[in-house]
């Protein structure tokens, strides 16, 4: 999907954006250890109702992509964790991901071949499925609720006998505190 998704003339959100505490861009600022900790306790609790086991390792590779405030690489996860005295195989890495993906707590921006941390809880629920806002100068990633527009691509690719595999929407832009200047 292009980018004319997103109004040309869109007004950029003004302070709001740092106040709204329900913004899909939080301020990377106020990323805390205390924050951090809860959305590793949430993914906790999403593995084990699913009854799926969050070994040490996928921990630690979620909790690398929590804390970006962007996306980020599979290399770079990797890199982080070597850091830290954690060295592991990339094939292991891989895997890590994959199993955080199923589980939902993880998206995978495919333009970058990134990954970033879900903050959402409501689009594992069937009909709500989300678009990503890709920021292009920060590289924040914010979700919101886009059911309508796979039901329209579903429309549109019915008329022609199509059967699509859209799974997510990627939309690229600028988050709000970029749009203002705010850094
Ligand atoms: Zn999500
Ligand atoms: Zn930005």
């Amino acid at each position: 999907m292009s980018d004319t998704q997103v109004p040309p003339n869109a007004a950029p959100v003004k302070a709001e954006a740092k106040a709204d505490p329900r913004s899909p861009f939080p301020n990377p600022n106020q990323q805390t250890a205390k924050k951090l900790a809860q959305t590793v306790e949430r993914a906790t609790q999403v593995f084990a109702d699913r009854g799926l086991r969050f070994t040490k390792l996928r921990q630690q590779v979620f909790a690398e992509i929590a804390a970006t405030h962007a996306s980020i690489g599979a290399y770079e996860i990797l890199a982080r964790l070597g850091e830290k005295g954690t060295r592991v195989a990339p094939i292991s890495i891989y895997r890590a991901i994959d199993a955080l993906l199923d589980a939902g707590v993880i998206h995978r921006l495919e333009s970058k071949n990134a990954f970033f941390a879900c903050r959402r809880t409501d689009h594992t629920v069937k009909g709500k499925r989300p678009i990503f806002l890709s920021c292009e100068k920060c590289g924040a990633v914010g979700e919101v609720d886009g059911q309508h527009i796979f039901d329209l691509i579903g429309e549109a690719a019915k008329g022609a006998k199509f059967n699509p595999r859209v799974k997510f929407v990627e939309v690229s832009g600028f988050c709000p505190r970029c749009a203002t200047g705010e850094t």
